[in-house]
């Protein structure tokens, strides 16, 4: 499950904020292109906060599609996909942008009016740059 990676990122920004208050619910905006899967995110999520000020949270996630522009015939369309193909024409000449953000939007509380939104850009803990058995 690479959601564990997220969340490690994710749970680290919450217990800061957090400062020993209980957490009932946190809002996450995330890029498609990181390709997380809900429910996968909320168990690796339970996992990891184990422990912490945010272990009883709900996670709820905001999945922002990315945004494809074909180079060949100028269409603009929305895209899970890095490598997507033009719906239109089908060229792969298509840039990407958009769709990789992880941001903390809000956190809420058990003590509901001490709700925050921080809007926080948070790092995710991914190996995807690690080189793939090395050069
Ligand atoms: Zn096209």
């Amino acid at each position: 499950m690479h959601e564990i990676g997220y969340c490690e990122g994710v749970v680290e920004a919450v217990v800061r904020r957090a400062a020993g208050r209980p957490v009932a619910r946190i809002g996450v905006r995330i890029g498609a292109l990181h390709r997380i899967v809900p429910d996968a995110f909320a168990q690796s999520f339970q996992l990891v906060a184990g422990g912490t000020s945010a272990e009883d949270a709900v996670t709820e996630l905001v999945v922002v599609p990315a945004q494809a522009t074909c180079r060949g015939c100028g269409a603009v369309f929305e895209t899970p996909d890095p490598s997507a193909v033009c719906p239109d024409c089908g060229d792969l000449d298509v840039t990407v942008t958009g769709g990789d953000e992880v941001v903390l939007e809000w956190v809420e509380y058990a003590d509901a009016a001490a709700a925050e939104q921080p809007d926080e850009r948070v790092p995710a803990h991914t190996h995807q740059h690690s080189p793939a058995g090395g050069r």
